[in-house]
């Protein structure tokens, strides 16, 4: 196993990290006796970052993890965790949430602690909160060790946040096709540049990356001389970067945890031939040629005065079809206004203010129509409604 370090603590971090999203489960609960063999398993391999979230699998990843880190193990591993925005309503939520995440993890410490998938909404709903205090006062009671966030917002807003805190870390979503996407490459460079190690998340596009693979992708890998599978040129291709400290990966299947164990035990950042390097090129201009919308994500149109995050429709609509992601629900969740304003694409009211600021020339209200019509459907809004409703039953 390779590791980097995190350059604020010193941590030595295994460069693949193991992420409690995705454990194995059996009759839609963890399954516990597997997932603990294949955890202990690869930490016994040399993995060192367990990174998890207080919604995961339902609440139960945080339980879970507690108990397959006894036996010696908790003091293998860094335990990273998040502090939901979409539960809090007070600061005395966040101590509560906090508290409540020590107890499900079975530690007096939680050595990564993130502020869970900042967006401009949810930030703001933070900075309200001064959940900055609430984690300096963490850091200084050494209750967490290292203060960071997790990012699903645009570039502006990435920049605005990193300038706005001390952060030891931050988590991106980051992997070849999403080198313009939310923080993207400038993104990663920003946070390195600045001492902030950054972890990445969906390396593999939830697996979309390797699964369901354009043709042209597939031939592309098969031309190279040194044979690897997809995900292991998604992998490498991401820790050939050297702002990178550590790629998290959801793993439930004995065989592709220890194919990833394998390629993060030979890869260094810099090792790829300017031929490999070009290869990805290519792989990603054949995904962009697939794309719906030639949307860059720049922002340009933005704010819509009827609400719509254009850019991130024609994300999401554009996953879609390039790589078959099954993206419905993901876009009411995420443009829905569970926890704000809803902002998806049928709110287009043809207004036309946004069409002269588009550099790609796009003819935005048409294409909202189409992402309207594909994504949303007569069972968005029942579902909304029934989010919303279970949301203030939680709360
Ligand atoms: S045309 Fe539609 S998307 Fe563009 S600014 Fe007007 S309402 Fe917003
Ligand atoms: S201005 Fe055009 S390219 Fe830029 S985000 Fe808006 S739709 Fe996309």
């Amino acid at each position: 196993m390779k590791y980097r370090v995190v350059e604020k603590s010193g941590d030595k971090i295994s460069i693949l990290g193991y992420g409690g999203m995705r454990f194995s489960t059996k009759g839609g609960l963890i399954d516990e006796a597997k997932a603990t063999t294949q955890l202990r398993n690869a930490i016994d391999q040399g993995v060192n970052y367990v990174d998890t979230a207080y919604f995961y699998h339902g609440g139960q990843s945080e339980t879970f993890i507690g108990k397959a880190l006894q036996d010696g193990y908790r003091e293998k591993v860094y335990i990273a965790t998040k502090l939901p925005p979409w539960l809090v309503q007070t600061e005395a939520d966040m101590h509560k949430i906090f508290e409540t995440q020590r107890k499900r993890l079975q530690t007096d410490v939680i050595d990564y602690y993130l502020l869970h998938a900042l967006n401009s909404e949810n930030w703001e709903k933070f900075l309200k909160l001064d959940v900055l205090s609430f984690l300096a006062e963490l850091k200084a009671s050494g209750k967490i060790r290292n203060v960071g966030f997790s990012f699903h917002g645009d570039r502006d807003n990435f920049v605005e946040i990193i300038d706005a805190y001390d952060w030891d870390f931050c988590q991106i979503q980051y992997n070849f096709l999403d080198v313009n996407n939310q923080a993207g490459t400038y993104g990663l460079k920003y946070a390195a540049d600045r001492g902030i190690a950054v972890m990445v998340m969906e390396p593999l596009r939830g697996g979309s990356l390797v699964s369901k693979l354009p043709d042209g992708i597939q031939k592309l890998y098969k031309s190279h001389e040194v044979s690897r599978t997809p995900a292991e040129w998604a992998l490498k291709w991401i820790w050939n970067q050297a702002e990178v400290t550590c790629v998290l990966s959801g793993m439930n299947e004995d065989a592709h945890i220890q194919a990833n164990i394998a390629y993060a035990s030979e890869m260094e950042a810099g090792h790829f031939a300017d031929a490999e390097n070009n290869l990805m090129d290519q792989a990603r201009a054949i995904y962009l040629s697939l794309q719906k919308v030639p949307c860059t994500g720049c922002q340009y149109c933005m704010p819509c005065p009827f609400g719509v995050d254009i850019p991130r429709c024609f994300d999401l609509y554009n996953s879609k079809h390039l790589i078959q992601q099954k993206t419905r629900t993901f876009y009411w969740m995420q443009l829905g206004g569970m926890n704000g304003k809803p902002s998806y694409a049928s709110l287009c009211q043809n207004c036309g203010k946004c069409l002269d600021h588009c550099p790609q020339q796009i003819d935005i209200p048409t294409e909202l129509k189409a992402v309207a019509k594909d994504m949303e459907g007569v069972l968005m809004k029942p579902f909304l409604k029934a989010g919303r409703f279970f949301l203030r039953l939680k709360r």
